[in-house]
């Protein structure tokens, strides 16, 4: 049987270990996490609305149900020329058939220590909902989100997030007739955050924080993070009792230093069909990868998921296990997303051609909702894969 080492127990990983079974491989899946975090749903964990457990999903579920060996470890080197990897344990490993799918770094800056961010190490999810709590009891405060850039990769930025949980915590206080009692400010370097999803998202984003009453600072440069702020590189504050912030992607630290071929951001080049570029039998996929395409391009959970599709399928070609045309990822480059806000959502979805907003108001949350019950019914084959989704 041939051998595939897949590296990373993400959504990328995982659907990717799903798939390369499917095609008759062999699988091994390292991850430095027992369990797969579905962050699309984490969004609900500060607001009590999901728990953790219920986002945790264990790996070795997933393990047994498709038969891959588990390994929980953390790389911390690649070496593309040897063709090999070594672990944290002390293993040095070799693969002639590998898949990096170990998702992405993070920028830094100065005082991140004084915020929590909803798209990172999955335990901030629960100091998040602590803070919130303690937000709450204080009866009052002044709260903060936002989101940074990446000049090197735009398509790592991730703001979407950030105003799902912003409109989820409105709607929590609303519910608790305490709105009035909190000013709630969004923060962004660019001079338009959301811009990416085209127009008629910008539009509708504008009327709801007009409608909600939350201020914004945009185009203002961060400077550092205080513990009660935010400093902006034009000497101007901002006071928070909460501040959630969401750095862009960076490539990983392991990653940089390799010698893979890297985009200026850190993340690794591949080619349409998720092959790295110089090094037969490797592949890269999800938001691990340097996406090529238009300059709205996002990386997303979907986007994820059609790469370990690809790369498997791709694989089986290369190994002479059928014969097929390969497929490329580029014609699934679009933004999809229901974007939460507690009580509704707006379904968004942007190509080259069109980018379209449906208000789904009460519809719409219960969707997302159904839909991280379908994620993981699906992936261990409770429920039939859906098309698309
Ligand atoms: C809060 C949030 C909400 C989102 N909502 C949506 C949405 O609604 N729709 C959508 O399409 N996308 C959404 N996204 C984006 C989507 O979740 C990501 O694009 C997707 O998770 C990428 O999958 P990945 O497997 O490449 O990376 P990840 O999901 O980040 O997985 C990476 C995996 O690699 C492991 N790993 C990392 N380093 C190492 C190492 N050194 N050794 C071993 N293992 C390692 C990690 O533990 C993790 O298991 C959201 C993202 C966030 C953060």
């Amino acid at each position: 049987m041939k051998n595939v080492l897949i590296l990373g127990g993400g959504i990328a990983g995982v659907e990717a270990a799903i798939y390369y079974r499917k095609e008759g491989f062999s699988v091994e899946l390292i991850s430095d996490r027992s369990y797969l975090f579905i962050y699309p749903i984490a969004i609900w964990i500060p607001v009590g609305i999901n728990t953790f457990e219920n986002v945790a999903y264990p790996l070795e579920k997933l393990a047994r149900k498709h038969r891959f060996t588990l390994t929980i470890d953390r790389v911390t080197a690649i070496n593309g020329k040897d063709k090999t990897i070594t672990l944290e344990s002390g293993e040095v490993r070799k693969a002639d058939h590998l898949v990096i799918a170990t998702g992405s770094g993070k920028m830094k800056h100065v005082g991140l220590e004084h915020t929590l961010s909803i798209c990172g190490a999955p335990e901030q999810t629960l100091l998040l909902k602590e803070k919130i709590d303690a937000l709450i009891a204080q009866g009052s405060g002044k709260i903060a989100f936002g989101f940074g850039g990446n000049p090197n990769d735009p398509s790592t930025v991730r703001g979407g997030p950030g105003f799902e949980l912003f409109f989820n915590l409105h709607h929590k206080l609303e519910q608790l007739g305490i709105r009035d009692r909190y000013e709630m400010t969004f923060f962004a370097p660019m001079p338009e955050p959301g811009a990416r999803m085209g127009g008629k998202a910008l539009s509708l984003l504008k009327m709801l924080f007009q409608k909600n009453k939350f201020d914004s600072r945009y185009g203002k440069k961060i400077a550092h993070f205080e513990e009660k702020g935010v400093v902006f590189e034009d000497g101007s504050r901002l006071e928070s009792d909460l501040t959630m912030f969401i750095p862009a992607g960076d490539g990983h630290s392991f990653i940089k230093e390799s010698d893979l071929p890297l985009n200026k951001a850190g993340f690794i080049q591949i080619n349409e069909f998720c092959e790295i570029k110089g090094i037969e039998g490797w592949y890269a996929i999800g938001d691990a990868s340097a996406l090529e395409g238009p300059d709205w391009k996002a990386k997303q959970g979907h986007l994820a998921e059609v790469m370990a599709r690809n790369a498997a399928h791709n694989s089986a070609i290369a190994f002479g296990l059928k014969d097929e045309d390969p497929k490329s990822y580029l014609e699934h480059l679009n933004i999809l997303c229901v974007m939460d806000m507690g009580n509704g959502a707006g379904f968004i979805y942007r190509n080259n051609s069109r980018a379209i907003v449906i208000p789904m108001p009460i519809i719409g949350h219960w969707l997302k909702i159904a839909w991280g019950w379908y994620y993981k019914m699906s992936k261990m084959n409770y429920f039939p894969r859906i098309p698309g989704m």
